[in-house]
């Protein structure tokens, strides 16, 4: 049996629910007049290999001292930032990508995201892929999530379970990504796109991590009778 990327929204939406990703803690930002949306960005580069909950970690280091806004990460001493994203690996690395993302956006928008994110998609794509240590999905992460644009997002658990299903087609992120977006734009409305793509990524997340794993847990998985994966394990 065949899966296209809208039954597989249904199938994984009515197995998991609503899941309100990307999580984001309004209150923080309410209380410090902050952009909520800089904490997306944030969390996007600092998730770059690296469990989400040592993102939190992260991300509760920088809000315990209040840093976590654009002006002040963007003059932020780096050995302070380095110590705050420590958990999350990388951190001499993360942090150089995240003060230089903070001071574009300071030098280039005065810090305002409104007026980053008020200009069409693609423009704003390359954009972020000409930053340093911004990739194609950090980019569509902060596009996405952040920015409210229309974009899907693959990571390295989308691309396990087209491998393992398999949805047929070549495994890079250009041809995923095409492929996802040329199916569900067809099947979805305009006006529904957004909330298809943010949701289909958060609930890949969540079922690669529940049952698709490096070593699957395919007793259970609401995607066991369309997966060859599964079949041949049985076999
Ligand atoms: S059946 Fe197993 S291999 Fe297939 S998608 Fe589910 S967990 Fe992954």
């Amino acid at each position: 049996m065949k899966i296209t990327p809208k039954s597989l929204y249904q199938i994984l939406f009515k197995h998991f629910g609503k899941l309100n990703w990307w999580p984001t803690d309004y209150d923080y930002h309410k209380k410090t007049g902050s952009d909520p949306r800089f904490e997306v960005i944030v969390g996007a580069i600092l998730t770059q290999n690296a469990a989400w909950l040592n993102v939190e970690k992260a991300l509760e280091n920088l809000k315990s001292k209040t840093l976590l806004d654009i002006k002040t990460i963007s003059k932020i001493d780096i050995k302070l930032l380095q110590k705050m994203v420590k958990p999350t690996g990388f951190f001499n690395q993360k942090a150089k990508r995240v003060k230089n993302l903070a001071e574009y956006l300071e030098s280039n928008y005065t810090g305002n995201l409104d007026s980053f994110f008020k200009r069409n998609l693609k423009e704003i794509r390359e954009e972020l892929l000409m930053l340093n240590g911004i990739g194609p999905e950090t980019a569509d992460s902060i596009l996405l999530y952040a920015g409210n644009q229309p974009i899907f997002v693959v990571d390295a658990y989308t691309k396990r379970i087209c491998k393992r299903l398999p949805i047929d087609i070549n495994p890079t992120y250009d041809e995923i990504q095409n492929f996802f977006q040329d199916d569900l734009s067809k099947k979805y409305k305009k006006n529904e796109i957004l909330k298809i793509y943010n949701e289909l990524h958060a609930l890949i997340v969540i079922h690669a991590k529940t049952y698709c794993k490096s070593k699957p847990n395919c007793i259970k998985c609401p995607l066991k009778v369309y997966c060859k994966h599964a079949k041949e394990l049985t076999q």
